[in-house]
């Protein structure tokens, strides 16, 4: 009798839990997310995207003991490219999975709640693999692009369509691959396509609702606008000055594409998107700088205002893209903004302004300028290293091959570094890799691949390509580096806990210690990791995840690369790891 009443008392208060945890998603919770480490509500673990956890269970001394505490199979024949942080809310992890699918699971058992399998049409045109990075929560609702250029918003609990938006036409060549950002009550999306000649730019909705509020092109000359609550559209001014930096008819198919979302800080109200190549590939067709591309531009988030950019390929000839992740962080009383760039240097920017605080490379080698420099804020080209005009090539059908480092494939790609404000340092997963490249002539058709230019990716060093760094933001010295045979993909973490977790694409979820980058603990996850890890911590536990899947652009575009790490099997799954209690 006793025995029986104190359990019927134990369900009614877990089950009583349960409910008052259902919480709807604030600003204030989205604007406390990266101090409180408790939840995971945004992509970065932050809107700044330090991806810094407070949590400290889990440290230098108790990692050895952590263990898997579930698994989950995406399940299906759609495998490909995972890349996909999860999100944690209400005792629920959010994850994406290629091609446009997400789940619900139970956070501390990995059971399935509900799933959402979005229905894609044939002839989507997604560049780099079917890949999702993740998604957004606000209010009760979890939202998510696709590879169809749409936004999904689903009711977190049920899984059932809220509302659904159309960003654009995937047939020319448009898709969505980023993790929404949500900034003072606004979410905020980019578009990926830069290799079909769409138009990038930045959009701004209602969360609740998915109706527009502005929309800022990030190709100069192409108009902005707001929109009333009836969708009615008014022009709030052109991006930049028509063929200010970019003459003649290009720009209207100017690329530039947002395809890697964004970030926010609070302290200056400005959302930073990074924006990807000038289109086509081929530099000889476009003279200028071309704005807004290869750059990082500074939104106000309430009306879409570019209020700075700062342009780190001008001119891109090499699909350097810019478009790496802008983490803000304080350093002497300043909020400062650090990039690393594909084009291979490192970038501090005051973040309120724009102006270059600091630059330096991050990989060593960098065939397409010598440096950046300091008082102008430009790269000092290397001429003879720009891949050559076709127009001036022996046939009129190919320019000169030239070797670039880096290759495209970036000095960092898609996979987003850490900041640690505990040891001042970023946590940059870098590779080491170069390119022959040339281009061709090239017009501009709709739906059809916008490059005019060819390539073969090539490795550098026998040993390694890819390098785990940190790297002082003030010195720009490598203070350690972790070697990889194969290129990094996956992002970082790092920890109050003195630790920094990334994955392999040879299947590892590593931890280091933060300081000296020595490892402290591995596990193998069955696939090649493109993801980066996260923690949240649940009643008295710490728990640790990252989502195993190889794939994404390597497979893809990598030549020798590629043939290198052909031997990496596909994957779709999530894992979840805590300490041993024994
Ligand atoms: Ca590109």
């Amino acid at each position: 009798m006793k025995t029986k009443l104190i359990s019927s008392l134990v369900f009614f208060a877990f089950s009583g839990s349960q409910a008052v945890h259902a919480t709807a998603v604030t600003d204030a919770m989205i604007e406390n997310d990266a101090k409180s480490g408790k939840e995971i509500l945004t992509y970065g673990m932050g809107t700044q995207g330090q991806r810094y956890s407070p949590l400290t269970q889990v440290n230098t001394k108790t990692v050895s003991k952590l263990v898997p505490a579930w698994s989950f199979s995406f399940g299906g024949e759609k495998q490909r490219g995972q890349e996909s942080q999860p999100l944690i809310h209400d005792g629920k992890m959010f994850v994406t999975g290629s091609y446009s699918r997400i789940y619900a699971l139970d956070a501390r058992t990995g059971a399935k709640l509900w799933k959402y399998e979005h229905r894609l049409p044939e002839g989507i045109m997604p560049c780099c693999d079917v890949v999702n990075r993740g998604a957004a929560l606000y209010d009760n609702l979890v939202i998510f692009g696709t590879l169809d250029a749409q936004l999904v918003a689903l009711d977190q609990k049920t899984g059932e369509v809220v509302w659904k938006e159309k960003i654009d036409d995937y047939a020319a060549g448009y898709s969505n691959t980023a993790a929404p950002l949500i900034a003072k009550g606004l979410l905020l999306t980019g578009v990926s396509g830069g290799e079909f000649g769409v138009v990038g730019r930045v959009e701004a909705r209602d969360p609740k609702t998915g109706k527009m509020i502005w929309m800022r092109p990030t190709v100069e000359g192409h108009m902005g606008y707001k929109y009333d609550k009836d969708g009615k559209k008014t022009e709030i001014g052109i991006s930049g000055t028509t063929n200010k930096t970019w003459p003649g008819e290009l720009w209207k198919t100017g690329g530039a594409s947002t395809w890697l979302g964004g970030t926010y800080d609070q302290s200056t109200g400005l959302a930073y998107f990074g924006t990807g190549n000038p289109s086509p590939w081929n530099s000889h067709l476009r003279p200028g700088d071309n704005l807004f591309s290869s750059s990082t531009v500074a939104l106000d988030v309430l009306t879409g205002e570019i209020k700075w950019h700062y342009q780190t390929t001008p001119h891109d000839g090499w699909d350097y893209d810019g478009v790496n992740e802008f983490i803000t962080y304080q350093q002497n009383g300043k909020t400062l903004g650090g990039k690393a760039d594909r084009n291979g240097f490192f970038y501090v920017i005051d973040a309120k302004n724009g102006k270059l605080e600091n630059a330096f490379p991050f990989v060593k080698k960098i065939t397409w300028a010598t440096g950046i420099d300091l008082k102008t804020g430009r790269p000092n080209f290397v001429a003879a290293n720009r891949p050559g005009d076709p127009t001036k090539g022996a046939d009129g059908a190919k320019g000169n091959t030239v070797f670039s480092a880096p290759s495209f494939l970036g000095g960092k790609n898609q996979m987003p570094m850490a900041y640690s404000p505990k040891t001042n340092l970023f946590y940059v997963p870098a590779n080491e890799w170069g390119m022959e490249i040339w281009n061709e002539p090239v017009s501009y058709k709709k739906g059809a691949a916008y490059l005019g230019a060819g390539f073969t990716i090539r490795t550098i060093n026998d040993d390694y390509i890819g390098a785990l760094r940190a790297m002082g933001p003030v010195t720009g010295k490598i203070v350690w580096e972790n070697k990889n045979v194969a290129p990094l993909w996956g992002g970082v973490m790092t920890t109050a806990g003195d630790l920094v977790f990334y994955g392999t694409p040879e299947g590892y979820l590593k931890a280091v210690d933060a300081k000296t980058g020595k490892e402290m603990w591995k596990f193998q996850t069955g696939s090649g990791v493109v993801a980066p890890p996260v923690t949240w911590m649940d009643g008295d536990t710490q728990y640790v995840s990252v989502v195993s899947g190889w794939g994404g652009a390597v497979p893809l575009w990598g030549g020798d690369v590629a043939k290198k790490v052909n031997y990496l099997e596909q994957g779709g799954s999530v894992w979840v790891f805590k300490l041993s209690s024994k």
